[in-house]
């Protein structure tokens, strides 16, 4: 997959679950845009970073939607009634899932919540 393709898949995987959980609103989705810009400059470095392009994407979203107050993708999985997120795992490697790291749940795979 060339850099242009991962960075073209991984806004559409993170877009997905953004709207998945109806937080793709326009300012979500121009922080998307920056995130994707962000780590194509990160992707042009480093091309053996391909595979966790969609990862990272989605974790730096998270950040500039956590400096927003908004905590994304919600987690809905397990028991705690505490509002809490999910997150990428692994950080950095291949097939990042989401997971809530209260109960351990793997919830779904990046663009496949429901
Ligand atoms: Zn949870």
């Amino acid at each position: 997959m060339t850099p242009r393709d991962c960075l073209l898949e991984a806004r559409a995987l993170v877009l997905h679950d953004l709207q998945a959980q109806g937080f793709a609103d326009s300012g979500a989705v121009s922080l998307l845009e920056d995130a994707v810009a962000g780590r194509g400059w990160w992707v042009e470095q480093w091309a053996e970073g391909t595979p966790f392009v969609a990862g990272l994407v989605a974790q730096d979203l998270q950040d500039s939607l956590l400096d927003r107050s908004s905590r994304w993708p919600r987690c809905t999985a397990c028991d705690l009634t505490a509002e809490h997120s999910l997150s990428i795992e692994p950080e950095l490697g291949v097939d990042p899932h989401w997971v809530c790291r209260e109960s351990g749940i793997v919830v779904a795979g990046l663009g496949r919540l429901g």
